[in-house]
């Protein structure tokens, strides 16, 4: 085990492999509050790489309900119950952050989380097929047979594929809340699928850290799927070997025909009805910080403004997708999946201040990737409380640029409204 800095605990950690970074890392925010589970995503990956014999059930994309659901189904309960089995002491963040605005690229922004992460705790954890390199379990068939179901219908019997109950489910009187959440790998700084692969099949490309299988080398053990902590390498019986997302990497190298030689966003993020996603290449220096870059939208929202935040950063990976979450979801529920930077996050999204609301305009306006944001100042256009803070709008103009310092969108924060003339039947 070698020792390596992972900055979302705030602190060293171990893993299998030395510290070692890519130039560019691959990294996504997706903004909960916008998703609304049309799919368009998943079908838009599924179309592309994962239709062919085999591949049935592989969903390198997938969008899931929480709390109730998951695919495959329960992963994340699995692990957090078998943390709390194997490496109970300290599962909690102390206090010490250090992520002040003045200083976006700190060390510990979310503060130091003081337990195990699935590399630490897997040394004494020892699974039927021998000893792990990260704590985790493989799913059984029916856990990835029927993603979805159960999700959003209030009648079935839990834990009975395809058995449904033809009675009305009485429920309790309860608040009720739930969200949608939106997963693909997340390419991780210190991937548990490479730390378990005992044929190095598995790497990270040095170019922009978007994390491969290599289909010649996989011998189909499953230990990636195994290790990995969000579930996301998945096996493939005809082949005899495991495939996973691999970031559309033809569109983000700009080789596909229709990226025009320009780097361009995952089919998953082009497509986005919700307009939930921003897709993006952050440059990391050799230590593995972020190369400071404020006019980065990505840099901002994650380092800067700090209202993305990281998926389970406690299970150690340092995934390089980043969420701003849903705010009308408890906080316990909310801190146990994205750390203690949650309340920070959402108080921030709820009232944005005048260059956080610009580059939320951002999200899904061109399918090419914004290396640079740059925002000309309009207009005031109101002024309001929101939960009694004050809030204004002004008419800014937000400008993307591309990895060439090109211009591939400009817009205004503030929206036109288009009345419908009365020649239509549904007019107002
Ligand atoms: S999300 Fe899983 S499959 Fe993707 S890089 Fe991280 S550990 Fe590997
Ligand atoms: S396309 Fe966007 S809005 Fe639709 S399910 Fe996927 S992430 Fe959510």
């Amino acid at each position: 085990m070698s020792s390596v800095y992972n900055w979302h605990l705030g602190r060293p950690m171990e893993y299998p492999h030395e510290e070692h970074h890519p130039g560019r890392q691959f990294a996504f925010v997706f903004n909960i509050n916008r998703c609304l589970a049309c799919h368009t995503c998943t079908m838009a990956c599924k179309s592309t790489w994962t239709f062919a014999r085999g591949q049935e059930v592989m969903w390198w994309n997938n969008v899931e309900t929480k709390p109730y659901g998951g695919y495959p189904r329960n992963w994340d309960v699995e692990l957090l119950e078998l943390l709390n089995k194997v490496a109970p002491e300290n599962r909690r963040w102390s206090e010490a952050a250090d992520g002040d605005s003045a200083k976006p690229n700190s060390a510990k922004p979310y503060g130091t989380f003081d337990g195990k992460t699935i590399f630490e705790a897997a040394d004494k954890h020892v699974s039927s097929a021998g000893p792990q390199q990260a704590l985790g379990y493989l799913p059984s068939d029916a856990d990835w047979r029927t993603p979805n179901l159960y999700e959003d219908v209030s009648v079935g019997e839990k834990g009975e594929p395809l058995k449904f109950t033809r009675t009305v489910e009485q429920l309790p009187t309860h608040s009720t809340w739930f969200f949608y959440l939106a997963r693909i790998c997340n390419h991780c700084t210190y991937p548990a699928c490479v730390a378990a692969c005992p044929r190095n099949a598995i790497y990270k490309r040095p170019e922009d850290g978007i994390v491969l299988i290599d289909q010649k080398r996989c011998r189909g053990y499953r230990k990636c799927v195994e290790a990995c902590p969000y579930k996301k390498p998945m096996y493939r019986p005809n082949t005899r070997a495991t495939e996973k997302c691999i970031a559309c990497y033809p569109r983000v190298e700009g080789k596909d025909p229709e990226t025009e030689g320009r780097p361009m966003e995952t089919r998953c993020m082009s497509s986005c009805i919700g307009q939930i996603r921003l897709q993006g290449l952050i440059d990391v220096a050799e230590d593995g910080t972020w190369a400071e870059a404020p006019d980065n939208p990505l840099y901002y929202l994650i380092r800067v403004a700090k209202v993305a935040l990281p998926l389970y950063p406690q299970f150690g990976t340092e995934p390089n997708g980043y969420y701003i979450p849903p705010r009308w979801v408890p906080r316990p529920y909310l801190r146990q999946m994205f750390g203690p930077g949650v309340d920070q996050a959402i108080e921030r999204y709820m009232v944005p201040d005048r260059e956080l609301l610009a580059v939320l305009q951002l999200f899904r306006k061109t399918n090419r990737i914004i290396f640079k944001y740059k925002i000309e100042e309009g207009p005031k256009v109101f002024e309001t409380e929101i939960h009694g803070k004050l809030f204004t709008q002004y008419d800014d103009t937000v400008l993307g640029y591309d990895d060439q310092g090109n211009e591939v969108v400009r817009i205004n924060v503030n929206e036109p409204i288009h009345e419908r003339p009365d020649i239509h039947q549904n007019s107002i």
